[in-house]
């Protein structure tokens, strides 16, 4: 029989599953709170559990707790890169940035990737496997465990495509932005996608209030199709609709990210052209410098060509910020700490 991913339940189902195991209903509600308010480590420590059922709980559950096997602490900002082993051998990557307005961390929702995107390293040896919303939850607890502070937002931006794993991707938004756990602001969470369109239209359905950021990273769709193979299943133009359908579904800005790369997407041309697509869009664009990976020649744009790229935008009032780069010193794109791991 497989065993019940405790962590992974919602209040409601761990309600039910507490009732067919003969329990009362409020255990679930004292074992929600030990898992995912006070985040203890270990079954054994749920001191209100009698001991029969915490037994109990040991054989016939999976306890999901994460073990970080690298942390890589920033000696400029207090960024720290945290390389987490899961139950079955596979590790990830998690991210933790101190700003003046709290603490963000970036979660990882694959082991791996399938979308080949060309500069990115998650995706050099494929999809490992989906991460369970326990496992997403895990790299927030233990993160803020380890430094004793509150997190107060939320980005799925490390490794994977979250769309990919859309199912896990819902139940872990509920949990987190429940009352009973961390309880963080549907609006302090951000959803990253390299464009799945089909995924963008059934999560604007929920009419969730969290951000949607596209990952852009070209202005045409032939560009992008050279960065992106996803772009050989979504044409740009269908993307973008369903963005102008996730705005209207859900009254909530778009951001697109665009990952500037020298040469390849950083020319005059590029900025008209992405002028053209997002202009009178109620949306935001975030310019992001490509962080090369030693497996590709891509490079970065020089910090001239940056910031006339993003004058050019506001110059036709596009919202414009340049993604400032955290952790320098620990540098490593998304992906590059797991795979330097996995190699060793
Ligand atoms: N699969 C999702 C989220 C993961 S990546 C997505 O595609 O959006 C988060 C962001 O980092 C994406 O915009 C991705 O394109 C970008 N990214 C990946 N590798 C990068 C690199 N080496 N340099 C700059 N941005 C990168």
């Amino acid at each position: 029989m497989e065993k019940y991913d405790l962590k992974s339940a919602t209040i409601e189902q761990l309600t039910a599953y507490m009732t067919t195991i003969g329990e009362k209903p409020f255990r679930a509600k004292q074992l929600y709170e030990w898992m995912h308010v006070k985040h203890v480590a270990e079954i054994d420590e749920m001191t209100t559990l009698s001991k029969n059922l915490r037994e109990r709980l040991k054989q016939e559950c999976i306890f999901t707790v994460l073990k970080p096997v690298d942390v890589q602490i920033s000696k400029y900002d207090g960024t720290r890169k945290y390389l987490f082993a899961l139950g079955d051998g596979n590790v990830i990557e998690s991210v933790l940035m101190k700003y003046k307005h709290g603490n963000s961390v970036c979660i990882s929702s694959q082991a791996g990737c399938r979308m080949g995107c060309r500069f990115c390293a998650s995706t050099l040896d494929g999809l490992a496997r989906n991460l369970t919303p326990a496992e997403m939850l895990e790299q927030i607890y233990r993160i803020g465990s380890d430094i004793g502070e509150r997190i107060s937002n939320v980005v799925v931006m490390g490794s994977g495509e979250p769309l990919d794993n859309f199912d896990h991707l819902l139940t872990f938004i509920r949990m987190l932005t429940d009352e009973h756990g961390l309880n963080i602001s549907q609006r302090n969470l951000t959803v990253s996608t390299c464009g799945i369109v089909p995924k963008i239209r059934e999560l604007a359905e929920h009419k969730l209030q969290i951000t949607l950021a596209l990952s852009l990273h070209a202005s045409s769709q032939e560009k992008r199709l050279q960065l992106m193979p996803i772009a050989n299943k979504y044409d740009l133009s269908e993307v973008l609709s369903a963005c102008d359908d996730y705005f209207k579904k859900t009254g909530r800005r778009m951001t697109f990210e665009y990952s500037l790369v020298g040469g390849v997407n950083d020319t005059d041309e590029d900025v008209r052209e992405l002028v053209a697509l997002l202009k009178g869009k109620n949306c935001h664009i975030n310019l992001i410098p490509v962080n090369p990976i030693k497996e590709r020649s891509f490079v970065q744009s020089d910090g001239e060509t940056v910031a006339a790229f993003k004058k050019k935008l506001e110059n036709n009032g596009i919202n414009v910020t340049i993604r400032r780069e955290m952790g320098r010193d620990i540098d490593g794109a998304c992906g590059q700490l797991r795979k330097r791991y996995m190699e060793r």
